[in-house]
């Protein structure tokens, strides 16, 4: 409807894909548990920045989808908020184990700072997080994952040597993020992000976050994403 429109206008989204929910003006709209509404004021976050209010009822309705907007634009957020609602969906199975929530990212200090971001938040509902990346010792990882969590943040490279060393495995992960998918291929990454998707179940929900496009990011996203819905805010460079 044309409120729809205006509204994504105002707020410089474009939307494509199939029956794209319309994107959310609060917080409280998203249906967020008590805890977890409580974990976002502590943050000071008042109401969702525009990538958030789209990509929110998006994820949370269970599509992949494929998110540009520029740095400092809040895109950690909707994808961290919509994975505690996701690992608390699951049900609660004694036999499986590993990871929920699998986040790659491209440099140890962009997964220290998701790390951080989702422990904010997965604290609210007692679930944990690992973090996994180079320059810490791979013995005190490989420990700390066998001892369970059900989000890992990781860089490729790292976390491909921890599914060798049968730290972890990927039975129970249904969540996958891809963030600055990007950089991640300007740095090579692109084997190993293929080799990790590969692990992951295929009824997985996938999620591409980008501050670019280009085609070889595109073409990648084609291949591992299902039905994606794509959301670009403001003007995006290729
Ligand atoms: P991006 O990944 O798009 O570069 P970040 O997720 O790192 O952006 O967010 C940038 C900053 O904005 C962070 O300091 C984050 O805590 C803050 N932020 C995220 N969402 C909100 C919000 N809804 N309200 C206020 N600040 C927010
Ligand atoms: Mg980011």
């Amino acid at each position: 409807e044309q409120d729809v429109v205006d509204y994504r206008n105002s707020l410089a989204i474009r939307v494509s894909g199939f029956d794209v929910p319309r994107p959310v003006k609060t917080f409280e709209d998203c249906g967020f548990s008590p805890q977890l509404m409580n974990a976002i004021s502590k943050q000071g976050y008042e109401k969702p920045t525009p990538i958030q209010c789209q990509a929110f009822p998006i994820v949370l309705s269970g599509s992949d989808i494929i998110g540009i907007a520029k740095t400092g634009s809040g895109k950690t957020a909707s994808f961290v908020l919509p994975m505690i609602v996701h690992i608390m969906d699951q049900p609660e199975l004694e036999k499986e184990e590993g990871p929920i929530g699998v986040i790659c990212a491209p440099t140890r200090e962009l997964a220290h700072q998701i790390y951080l971001e989702s422990k904010k938040f997965a604290k609210s509902h007692g679930i944990r997080v690992s973090a996994v990346y180079g320059g810490m010792s791979k013995l005190d990882q490989f420990k700390e994952l066998k001892s369970g969590c059900e989000i890992v943040v990781a860089t490729p490279g790292r976390l491909i040597d921890m599914l060798k060393m049968k730290a972890l495995t990927m039975l129970r992960a249904t969540y996958l993020v891809l963030d600055e998918a990007d950089r991640m291929f300007d740095l090579g990454f692109e084997p190993q992000i293929r080799s990790i998707v590969g692990q992951i179940r295929p009824d997985r929900q996938t999620l591409l976050f980008s501050a670019t496009m280009p085609r070889r990011v595109e073409k990648l996203a084609r291949e591992i994403l299902s039905d994606p819905v794509r959301v670009t805010v403001g003007e995006v460079g290729m």
